[in-house]
């Protein structure tokens, strides 16, 4: 299927990171999902670690997210014109994130971040983005930018086909550096729209931001007129009912919302102070738009998942991380490798390193880990059934659904894993 789907599809994937690049091998295809099972097109089955990138926190096919999925479906798929359930799904993220006066439902969590981006520069009448170098907000092109020499200079595409236009007004900062913002302010305040960063940083591998970071950042802002937005696409729902918010309090400016929120459809949000949501049509003069936006049937999944969420939910998935977690050391210290197993609420992540005292907290940090000994452990886990995210770069994500059997199995696979990382070596030959 994996070279079929390359005669159809660049790569054979829909999102670079499924092809397995960074590990080797043949992705599985997936046939069909249960509680926190995968099998894919052979019949084989895997205790999944992945969670469709996060959304999948009550499990797969959940029967009270199903049902509601399918009760939407025979109402009709898309009408173009607005529903109630948009107005709940509205509401409970109102409800949720205490700063969130008004919500804008979208598609995707690209959307959403850029979305927010336009909203802050035409509520700001501003240019300049600040965005910190390892956070991912979605393949937005103004958010595709690297550092250029030096620090708060401005911004470098990442990739062809985004231009030196689009990428010249983001400034790229290092994560958890409030110096840097500081500095950067001092030389572009009052051209600065916006400060996007993640609640907590989770597309280099779990970092969580230093005490006072995401607090530092609402005062700069603040103070020189910014707008804060803080990306919780990922962190949003599944860390707390209220996501990274509710852990620690910071009040942005706004917020953007997807993956849990949707209960694995495609839907995401944006939201904040009403003062500065009003600035969008129809309301205001910045245009965002439309066709699928708050489809009936993303939004009784998003609906479903969010209700279905309880104290008891959220109990499991911090649970279960704790628990992933201190397996994952048991085997690795057996094994005598290295390591750093860091969560940022429920968000995990093992990294390879010869320092493993020292926090992982940028990602020059991340990019100095032993990343080469992670396909030999990845694939000892594939091979035991066992899926895990296929790269050293990304986090892992507990679902409420995985039980005493499947935590028997990720013990039982772990200690040949763990000698698998320990003896790889850098060339990316295992002995
Ligand atoms: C996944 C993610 C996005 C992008 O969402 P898509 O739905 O893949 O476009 C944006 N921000 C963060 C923090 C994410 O984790």
């Amino acid at each position: 299927m994996f070279r079929q789907a390359q005669d159809a599809t660049p790569g054979g994937v829909n999102s670079p990171v499924r092809a397995f690049s960074a590990v080797g091998g043949t992705p599985r295809f997936i046939a069909s999902a249960q509680g926190c099972h995968l099998t894919d097109v052979d019949g084989n089955d895997y205790v999944d670690l992945v969670s469709s990138w996060g959304p999948m926190i009550l499990g797969h096919a959940h029967p009270a997210v199903v049902e509601a999925v399918q009760k939407a479906a025979t109402h009709g798929l898309s009408f173009g014109a607005p529903t109630e359930g948009e107005i709940e799904l509205a509401e409970e993220i109102i409800d949720r994130v205490d700063p969130v006066e008004r919500v804008r439902l979208v598609n995707s969590g690209t959307e959403a971040t850029m979305s927010a981006i336009r909203l802050a520069r035409g509520a700001t009448g501003r240019s300049k983005i600040i965005k910190f170098s390892g956070c991912y907000h979605g393949h937005v092109d103004a958010l595709l930018a690297d550092a250029g020499s030096g620090i708060a200079t401005l911004g470098l595409p990442t990739t062809p086909g985004v231009t030196g236009a689009a990428a010249h007004d983001t400034i790229v900062l290092p994560y958890n550096d409030l110096d840097a913002v500081a500095k950067a302010f001092d030389a572009f305040g009052d051209e600065i729209a916006a400060v996007i960063t993640e609640a907590a940083a989770g597309n280099m591998g779990a970092v969580a931001p230093v005490d006072g970071f995401n607090a530092g950042l609402r005062d700069l802002t603040r103070r020189h007129g910014s707008l804060f937005i803080i990306d919780e696409v990922m962190t949003g729902f599944r860390v707390s009912p209220a996501g990274w918010y509710g852990l620690e309090g910071v009040a942005a400016d706004l917020y953007t919302f997807g993956k849990v929120m949707s209960g694995g459809l495609p839907a995401a949000a944006f939201g904040g102070r009403t003062d500065i949501m009003e600035n969008l049509a129809p309301t205001g003069p910045v245009y965002q738009a439309g066709t699928l936006s708050g489809n009936p049937v993303a939004v009784a999944a998003g609906l479903a998942t969010l209700r279905n969420a309880d104290a008891d939910v959220y109990t499991a998935l911090d649970a279960n991380a704790h628990r992933l977690a201190a397996l994952f050391t048991e085997a690795l210290t057996d094994a005598g490798v290295g390591h750093r197993v860091q969560l940022a609420g429920n968000l995990l992540s093992v990294f390879f390193t010869s320092e493993p005292e020292t926090a992982i907290t940028d990602y020059a940090a991340v990019k100095n880990t032993e990343t080469w000994r992670f396909a030999p452990f990845f694939h000892a886990l594939l091979d035991a059934g066992v899926y895990a995210p296929p790269s050293a770069f990304e986090a892992w994500f507990v679902s409420a659904a995985l039980d005493e059997d499947a935590f028997g199995r990720i013990a039982d696979a772990l200690p040949a894993a763990a000698r698998a990382a320990a003896h790889a070596t850098q060339s990316g030959e295992s002995d």
